[in-house]
This record gives C-alpha cells, structure tokens and sequence, in this order.
C-alpha cells in the first residue's frame, strides 16, 4: 500500500464490516455512497469515529487511497469505480480484505441457488460436533466484522459472484460450487460465460492441500473444470446419486434429513462431504442433518387452510429454484410469480408448469413476460400488485389437497423492499385467513 488510507464504497453490512476492521487495524478510514447510508450504520461510523459522506462520491476524497474496498453492491459499471479505475486505482472486496488477517480454516461455499441452505447446514453439522465455527459472508454478518470480534477455528462464509469478483489472495481450504444457473446476467454483460467464471474464482487460489467440492452433473461447471488449471483435490457431487436418500458410512443406513426436495438432498449431501474432509463422525453428521432448520423464505411451510397448504419460497428469484420447488411439490399447484425480471428464460419451466400449474397469479408490476410465456401452457393466469388480492384469488381458485406458492423466479424491488419483506407480506396475509 502506498499509504495507510483505506477508502470504502457502499456502506450497508460488507462495507461497513470492512470499516470497521480497518479501524482496528489502524488503518485510516474513509467511506463513501452514493446513497443514502441506513441509520444504523450511520451510528456505528460515528460512533467509531470514521469519516464518510452519502448521496453522492467526492472524487477528490477517495483518489489518494492506499487501498480501495468495493461493496458487493456497487457494479463495477458504477462511475465511481471508472472514474477511480482511470487512476489506477482497483477495488478490493471486503472478503479479499478480510482473507488478510484470518488465521483459521476456511470454508467457502457458492452458487446459483442453495447457497444459504448448504452454508447453514455446514455450520450446523460443526457446531453440532462442538468445532469453534462462525459463520458470515452473504449470511447475515460480514466475513469482516466477525474478524473485528475474534478469530474463530473455523469459517464458513457463503459467497455471492460478486464477492468473488474483488478477490485476489482469497484461498478457502474447503471450496464448494454447488451450481450454475442462469441469474444476475445483469452486471455480467447478459453472458452467462462471465458469471460463471467469475464463480469460479472460488477454487482459483487453491493448491493441492485444499479441496474443492463441486456439482458433478453442471454442464458450465464441467466446461470450466476441463479449461482451467484446477490444483486443488476434486471431490465431484452428482445430484442423480442422491434421489434417494445419503447413506451414512458407518452403518449403510440412510441419514434422516430435516429439509425436503430433490435439491437440499443434494445440498446436503455436498455438507456431509465437507464435514467428512474435516473428519467430523458420521454420528455428529446425523444429528446435524436431523436437526438442521433452514432460514425462513426457502420453501417454508406457512400453514395449512382447508386442506391447501401455503408455502413462502420467496428466495426463489431464478427459474432454477422456482424449478426445484415446483418439482419438490405433490398435487396441483398454484403458483404465485413475478417481480423485477433479470433476464429469464422460461422455457425449461414449461413442460412442468403444464403438468402441475392450474393457476398462475403474478405478482409484479409488469407481467407481460410472464404472461405471454405461460399463456399456452396454465389455463388460468390472473395478476395484482397488491398481496391481500392475491392471496384471496389463490384461496378462491383452490382446492384441498392443493399447494399455493409463493416461488417469484424475480427479484422483489418493483413492489417490495426485498425479497424477505415480499416474503413476511405473504406470510402476513396468509396467515389472516385463518
Ligand atoms: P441462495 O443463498 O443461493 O439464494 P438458498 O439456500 O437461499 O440459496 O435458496 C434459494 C432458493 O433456491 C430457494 O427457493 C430454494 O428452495 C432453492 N434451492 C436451494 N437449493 C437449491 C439447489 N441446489 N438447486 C436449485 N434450487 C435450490
């Protein structure tokens, strides 16, 4: 670093993570964005006597700095990083950042979907077996701020693209790339080749005492492995092997496991194959897999009203996911769709939505996409903006032994703050019937 002054953009949880460890490290601090920063944050950055301004960069300020540190918000298309790029100055991410100071184990995990179900899972089957584990990254608190409280043994940090886009030395002793489907193609010029090479950069710094864990059966996946220089012990998951269950290797009897559907069993079992690196008994694996509960939003069980059940999968924003879900469901379906498009291609949807969708109710404020896609295929497609709305007509179109989902295959931001309100808003409404 030419001098001590490190320089942040985008001030939500990364960002400020990234703050804050800097100041204990005696760095001199400086943060910038162009919005508006929440107050919360705003506090924490007073009350640790950081500088910052929002609503907008001052070049001036942020051109003399050592190190730069990019939120994974900020899109490297954003003017502030070409103005800074033009200097010669580029962005680090808050993981690279962090990565600089950890000491312990660490184990990385990405993807298209399932990343929040598969870190949770990890970190559950460690705590179970008693391991001194955190758990950060995507996954509520910084990989960053955790630093500024201790060291733990053991890190699991889930990972976005984008995180994996600032990184440098980052080097994860366990990597796990569980799939790559089509989503975000916005800040990757519409190319699915760059966001999955910029998920591959999971495994990139890895040497052969590490090991990387990987889906077996993704097409892109199997590209990249061939193309580039993988040093690290490959350990290949094939979703097909594990239709019916994971066999534990003690006794060949099958693991009972807390989360359904074709896709968490394959989640689960890329967990059992990190806790088996780490040597974890297969013992402590069951009773991590048997008592693991999944963060709420991922296919969650809201109730059940005359015989239709109601299930929040609000985190599905891809037609991967909102695939798996439909699939992992029995009887006919309601399924409730729509928000912000980020480029989808519906057609692998089609066939099933044929099958098993008797009525489609779109949620979002421009639905044409979604209805011009499923008009020939769901007989019945109605739409609203409003919750309440929609989940009286789903009520009114179903019958018992049906499923009502929530599974929007968009992002939320037309009609909500985020997915996890879109999601509460539902559950809310669902819940007033009763
Ligand atoms: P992420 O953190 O990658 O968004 P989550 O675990 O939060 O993943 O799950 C997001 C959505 O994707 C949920 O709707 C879930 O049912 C679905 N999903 C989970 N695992 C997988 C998988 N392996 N393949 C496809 N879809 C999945």
């Amino acid at each position: 670093m030419k001098n001590n002054k490190v320089v942040i953009i985008g001030a939500a949880e990364s960002g400020i993570g990234a703050a804050l460890l800097a100041k204990k490290k005696k760095y001199e601090v400086f943060v910038s964005d162009y919005g508006t920063i929440a107050d919360n944050y705003k506090e924490e950055l007073k009350e640790n006597n950081i500088p910052f301004e929002e609503k907008g960069h001052t070049i001036e300020r942020l051109i003399d700095a050592g190190l730069l540190i990019k939120s994974p918000g900020v899109p490297d298309t954003a003017a502030v990083l070409s103005s800074l790029n033009n200097e010669g100055l580029r962005g680090v991410s808050e993981i690279e950042f962090g990565y600089s100071f950890y000491a312990g184990k660490l184990i990385a995990i990405t993807g298209s979907n399932g990343k929040t179900t598969t870190s949770g899972l990890v970190y559950h089957i460690m705590k179970t077996a008693g391991l001194d584990v955190e758990i950060g990254g995507n996954y509520g608190i910084s990989f960053a701020r955790i630093l500024t409280e201790r060291n733990p043994e053991y890190m699991v940090l889930e990972l976005s693209s984008f995180q994996l886009d600032g990184i440098q030395k980052f080097r994860p002793d366990i990597a796990v790339l569980l799939n790559i489907t089509a989503d975000h193609l916005d800040r990757y010029d519409y190319d699915i080749m760059n966001y999955a090479a910029s998920k591959l950069r999971i495994t990139e710094n890895q040497t052969q005492e590490d090991h990387y864990i990987f889906n077996g059966d993704d097409a892109l996946i199997s590209e990249f492995n061939t193309q580039l220089p993988i040093r690290a012990q490959k350990h290949s998951v094939k979703t097909q092997d594990y239709l019916h269950g994971i066999t534990s290797k003690e006794d060949a009897k099958q693991f009972e496991i807390s989360i359904k559907g074709k896709h968490n069993l394959f989640n689960a079992r890329c967990a059992v194959e990190v806790a088996r690196i780490l040597k974890i008994s297969e013992s402590d694996i069951a009773r991590g897999l048997a008592t693991f509960v999944n963060e709420p939003h991922r296919l969650e069980v809201v109730a059940t009203i005359g015989g239709v059940t109601f299930i929040n999968d609000s985190k599905a924003t891809n037609v991967d996911a909102v695939t798996y879900a439909l699939d992992a469901i029995e009887g006919d379906i309601i399924w409730i769709a729509g928000g912000t498009d980020k480029g989808n291609d519906y057609s692998p949807l089609l066939e099933l939505a044929e099958r098993r969708v008797k009525a489609l109710i779109c949620l979002g404020k421009d639905n044409e996409k979604l209805k011009q896609s499923f008009e020939r295929y769901i007989p019945v497609i109605i739409e609203s903006t409003k919750v309440s709305n929609v989940v009286d007509a789903a009520i009114d179109l179903a019958k018992a032994g049906d499923t009502v989902i929530l599974s929007p295959a968009c992002a939320s931001f037309d009609l909500f703050d985020n997915y996890v309100d879109r999601g509460d808003q539902f559950k809310e409404a669902v819940l007033k019937l009763k």
